[in-house]
Order: C-alpha cells, then sequence, then structure tokens
C-alpha cells in the first residue's frame, strides 16, 4: 500500500461497537470485565488504550515496523529505549545532537551508570574507533540538528556486532523522506510533536521495530515507567499524521526555495540543506533518503548580533523553538534549543552564536521569500560592520 494510504487506513478501521468511522477517543482509564481476568486484551489505560493502539499501529505501518509504541512526548519515547541498557554499558551518539536528548544522557543517565561518547558520526572511523567491548548502542540523528550535517545509517547498521542495536531518531526527515529500519537500523524514535503531528498542538513521541525481543523490552518499560499519551493527544496525533505525505512534499518544495534563495544571497555567509548541491554529503542525501525535508540552517555575514536582530525583523517566521508544524518558524539554537550544552562544546560542534534554523513552513513560498528579503535588507547594514 503506498504511504498515505497506509496514513489515513492502517489501525483505523470503523469502530467495531458503533461503525465511527474515525477512531474514537477512548476517555476511559479502565475497562469492565466480564469475569474475573476475563476482558477483551484492555484492562487497564497505562498498559494499553484502543485511541493508543491505533495511533501505534498507523506510525508502525509509516515506518515499516511491526511494532510500535507511542509515548507522552519525543524524550519519553527516548528515555524508554535507553531503558534497553543497564549500568555499565556504552553508548556511541552522534554529537550535533537534539540538545534535550543530550540533556537526558549526560544529566540523568550518566548518573545511572550509562557511559556516552560524541563523535562526529559523519566520520565513519571516528565511529569504529569509538566502540569499546561494553558498547550496546549507536544513537544516531540525521540529518543532525541544526547542522544538517547526514549519518550513513545502512553503513553503521553494518557495523554492529551481535547484541548491540542501532537507533535512529528519525523526526527530522520523518518517514516519509526516510527509511531506518529498511537501511539496516533497529529502532526508530520520533517525537510525533513535530511533522508526525504537524500542526503544532500536541507533544509526542514514538518507538517502531521490527524487532520482537525489543520490541517487547520497550513495551515493558513504556507500561514500567508509564510515559504515555492520553487518549486525546494519542487521536490529534493520527489526525496529523493522515497528511504526513502531502505536507512534507510542500515543506520540502519550499525548503529548496529558501535555500536556493539564501544561497544566492552575498550577505549570508553559509547555508545548510542536504538538498543542496553544495552540501557536502548531498550524494549520501541522494542515497539514504527520499528527499531532502524541510529544515534549513544559514549564517549571515557580520557579527552574531546580526541574528539577533533578524530575528527580530521576521513576520511569518516565528521566533520559536519546535520545528515541523505547517507554519514557518525561525529559531537561534546557541540561545534557544541548544542553550543546555555549555558554549565551549557547542562552539566546537559549529553551533555558533550567529547561526540560524528555519522549519520552512507549507505558507506560500513568496510570502517567505519576502519575509526573509525583508528581514535579510532590515539588518543588511550590520553585514559590513
Ligand atoms: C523535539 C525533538 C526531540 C524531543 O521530543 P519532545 O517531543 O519535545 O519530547 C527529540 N529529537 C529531536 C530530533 C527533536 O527535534
Amino acid at each position: 500500500m503506498d504511504f498515505s494510504t497506509r496514513a489515513i487506513h492502517v489501525g483505523q478501521a470503523a469502530d467495531p461497537t458503533t461503525g465511527a468511522t474515525i477512531v474514537p477517543v477512548y476517555q476511559t482509564s479502565t475497562y469492565t470485565q466480564t469475569a474475573v481476568g476475563e476482558h477483551k486484551g484492555f484492562d487497564y489505560s497505562r498498559t494499553v488504550n484502543p485511541t493508543r493502539v491505533a495511533l501505534e499501529q498507523q506510525l508502525a505501518s509509516l515506518e515499516e515496523a511491526e511494532f510500535g509504541s507511542a509515548f507522552s512526548s519525543g524524550m519519553a519515547a527516548t528515555a524508554a529505549v535507553l531503558n534497553l541498557l543497564s549500568s555499565g554499558d556504552h553508548a556511541i551518539v552522534t554529537d550535533d545532537l537534539y540538545g534535550g536528548t543530550y540533556r537526558l544522557f549526560t544529566k540523568v543517565l550518566t548518573r545511572y551508570g550509562l557511559e556516552f561518547t560524541y563523535v562526529d558520526m559523519s566520520d565513519l572511523a571516528a565511529v569504529r574507533a569509538a566502540i569499546k567491548p561494553n558498547t550496546k548502542l549507536f544513537w544516531i540523528e540525521t540529518p543532525t540538528n541544526p547542522l544538517l550535517k547526514l549519518v550513513d545509517i545502512a553503513a553503521i547498521a553494518k557495523m554492529k556486532t551481535a547484541g548491540q542495536v542501532v537507533v535512529v531518531d528519525n523526526t527530522f526527515a520523518s518517514p516519509y523522506f526516510q527509511a531506518p529500519l529498511a537501511l539496516g537500523a533497529d529502532v526508530v524514535v520520533h517525537s510525533t510533536t513535530k511533522y508526525i503531528g504537524g500542526h503544532s498542538d500536541v507533544v509526542g513521541g514514538a518507538a517502531l521495530t521490527s524487532n520482537k525481543e525489543l520490541h517487547e523490552s520497550i513495551k515493558f518499560h513504556q507500561n514500567a515507567v508509564g510515559g504515555v499519551p492520553g487518549p486525546m493527544d494519542a487521536w490529534l496525533t493520527m489526525r496529523g499524521a493522515k497528511t504526513l505525505a502531502i505536507r512534507m512534499r510542500e515543506h520540502e518544495s519550499n525548503a529548496k526555495a529558501v535555500a536556493a534563495f539564501l544561497e544566492g544571497r552575498d550577505d549570508v555567509a553559509r547555508v545548510f540543506y542536504p538538498g543542496l548541491e553544495s552540501h557536502p554529503q548531498h550524494e549520501l542525501a541522494k542515497k539514504q533518503m527520499r528527499g531532502f525535508g524541510g529544515m534549513v540552517s544559514f549564517t549571515l555575514r557580520g557579527p552574531e548580533s546580526r541574528a539577533l536582530e533578524f530575528a527580530k525583523h521576521t513576520k511569518l517566521f516565528s521566533l520559536a523553538e519546535s520545528l515541523g508544524g505547517v507554519e514557518s518558524l525561525l529559531c537561534h539554537p546557541a540561545r534557544m534549543t541548544h542553550g543546555s550544552i555549555p558554549k565551549e562544546e557547542r562552539e566546537r560542534r559549529g553551533i555558533t552564536d550567529g547561526l540560524l534554523r528555519l522549519s520552512v513552513g507549507i505558507e506560500g513560498i513568496e510570502d517567505l521569500i519576502g519575509d526573509l528579503t525583508h528581514a535579510l535588507d532590515t539588518t543588511v547594514s550590520l553585514a559590513k560592520t
């Protein structure tokens, strides 16, 4: 079945009790049993809820996975997947990484005896060199946030030995543009808050896999720890995901135009977008992805203060954290999403104070380019200071 057909139909058969065409919001915490232990597979909503089950089946299908688990946030999904590890285990992690994931790993999980090594995973030799006898997990983000570097998922999946798990945070590409499981990854994690939900109105996460043992462990921890979404949030996420394909096509078409426009401006120093031929890993992007996505980062010519000034002058691009909604957003990673990474460490990774990140929405492209032109022109005098 086509991607869009799966998004609209998988897990979403008409409701068996009423015939409701749309999966109902099962706003219930518990289920009446006919005799002790006799029920329809539903006993308590932390463990299982029909609205959440529908979402889990829909998302698993979009990631070409057999099993899915939905969570209350992307971070809850990440934490549940890290529950696969035990004290003394080691993980190799993409260095250009979502700030909240970095915070969870460095400030929380190291206290439980887990060890992390941050590596520029676009450098495969560096990944290989980081492997230790206790390495159990590879945590990949690609394209990375905010520098949009690529990691070769298939190459890292080939590097893995028995007992190691390759996890890909596929939030930036979305399942429409990248299928990590088909490339050899074991688990895909999403912040469904972003493209999958798509309307900036609900926080959620998911973990998808075709490995039964891994799925059972993730499910066990989903229930044991309890980071589950409520039925209304599951329903909103499912509704958003129905239109993922058409939204992603528009995001990409607009992002390509924005990247080309920025690259053509003399007062822009550098543009980061995997769809540009100037991107150092454009060939890998063409091989590994089915499209280049809707995220564009860039640095302006001029001092860092110009980036902060620029951020005051866009009207359609709202200055806000998050990404992946229908509306365009602008963010200053060093002070916003990546503020929890120490400055020295940030700069070492290339997240300079002059870097700006765009989540290109699906508004009319002429309006978006007009908005950027206005903010660039308004601050262009600073480019020469
Ligand atoms: C937002 C985000 C997360 C965290 O997800 P939440 O839903 O905010 O908890 C994880 N990874 C990436 C790449 C993200 O953009």
